[in-house]
């Protein structure tokens, strides 16, 4: 596939860049636990001429003619967004998972409002209410974390701040936690305290969607999700709800924080929600879990100390102080090595968000290239290799070979 051919006759500056990105895409080991490779159709829907409309409202209510087609593609979205997740009422326009929980958040609270979500240093997301995002700044957050020996949700501890703090929402859902979130039980603290619950699945989505990690959607008022980490799609964002919530989060979404929707997206989101449907998406999903848990089995047996002894998902956390490196340092070196990870702060981290004690890592896109158990016990290998010899540089590139020759055999965008 060319993806660069009409951008190199107007722009051969930006076409070399993406060029040079394919190729890094390509020839690396991409296990960052929140990134995807979509595959040619959804590329094909976010680059068509669906770009050049607008459709502000929704289906059979825009402010604009000419929408008849892409109030179709809009309606199969949602349709498609409601029987994959089995949910009352889809939104199918928020632009990302950020803006998912803005409109949710908008939808029901005023300004000062409380709300109560995980803390991000335990795993949770920015915009659950981080003092770093609006959803700090507008809305009085309070947060939750994890018990300091297991790693794992105190939902006991989750209740009794709930009942302190009265929150409005509750937020559960997160970025950097290994283990099956009860989604039940944060709903009977909830309704215990007469709040509403918002599940944010953005990393989950896909093994949701093909039934391999519990899902939200009985529970939650409110579930929003990405549909780019493990789901598989486009960049972009969606809330499913109950039905009565269905007008406040539709006003909430347009007009309140957005304008024209991108309907280019919202085609390949229909595409992506076709895609998750199919038996190969299961197949798909079922090896991305097995080979995260081999993945954290080897590198326990190596003496990693893998967070929660395991994982329930798509990704491992890694503590890294035993073995004296920084989360920085350790995400430097395995790039090196063409093992693209992220740094991650671990629960109770003494260093800064910048350096961090640990790594995150995730199987969804090396899943995707069709690596299953067998290639994820070399790159244990590799990885504790590389970890262990973080500033040997001729041995990290003695890895990166093999790491090239492991790509070209499960090659991605032939
Ligand atoms: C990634 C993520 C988001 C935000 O998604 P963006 O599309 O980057 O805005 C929200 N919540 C959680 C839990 C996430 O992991």
């Amino acid at each position: 596939m060319n993806f660069v051919s009409y951008i190199k006759k107007v722009d051969s500056e930006v076409a070399e860049l993406i060029e040079k990105e394919l190729k890094r895409q390509q020839e690396n080991l991409l296990m960052i636990a929140s990134e995807n490779y979509a595959d040619e159709a959804i590329l094909q829907a976010t680059g068509s001429i669906l770009t050049n409309k607008y459709a502000e409202g929704y289906p059979g209510k825009r402010f604009y003619q000419g929408t008849e087609f892409y109030d179709r593609i809009e309606e199969i979205a949602i349709e498609r967004a409601k029987k994959l997740f089995g949910a009352e009422h889809a939104n199918v326009q928020p632009t990302s998972g950020s803006q998912a929980n803005q409109a949710v958040y908008l939808s029901y609270l005023q300004p000062g409002d409380p709300i109560l979500g995980m803390d991000l240093s335990a795993g949770g997301h920015l915009t659950h209410g981080s003092t770093a995002s609006s959803s700090g700044k507008i809305y009085k957050a309070y947060y939750y974390g994890v018990d300091p020996e297991t790693y794992l949700i105190d939902y006991e501890k989750v209740k009794n701040i709930a009942i302190k703090v009265k929150p409005k929402i509750i937020v559960c859902g997160a970025s950097a936690y290994p283990r099956q979130i009860d989604f039940k039980k944060f709903k009977e603290i909830a309704d215990e305290v007469g709040a509403l619950l918002l599940a944010d699945i953005a990393h989950y989505a896909g093994l949701v969607a093909a039934g391999i990690y519990d899902s939200p959607v009985p529970y939650a008022d409110f579930v929003t999700t990405t549909t780019h980490k493990t789901l598989k799609g486009p960049r972009s964002g969606l809330i499913l709800s109950q039905e009565i919530h269905s007008k406040k989060i539709n006003s909430a979404v347009f007009p309140g924080i957005q304008g024209g929707p991108l309907m280019h997206i919202i085609a390949a989101k229909a595409i992506c929600f076709k895609e998750a449907m199919t038996e190969e998406f299961k197949i798909y999903q079922k090896q991305v879990l097995t080979n995260a848990k081999t993945l954290a089995d080897a590198l326990i047996k190596k003496g990693y100390k893998v967070l929660t002894g395991g994982t329930d998902c798509h990704l491992i956390l890694i503590d890294l102080r035993p073995n004296n490196i920084t989360g920085k340092d350790a995400a430097i070196s395995l790039e090196k090595a063409g093992i693209v990870v992220n740094k991650n702060a671990v629960p109770f981290d003494t260093q800064s968000p910048f350096i961090t004690s640990g790594i995150r890592i995730g199987t969804p896109a090396i899943t995707a290239r069709g690596i299953k158990e067998k290639e994820i016990l070399l790159i244990a290998d590799w990885i504790d290799f590389v970890l262990k010899n973080i500033n040997d540089e001729s041995k990290i590139s003695d890895i990166n070979k093999k790491v090239k020759d492991l790509c070209k055999k499960f090659p991605v965008y032939k």
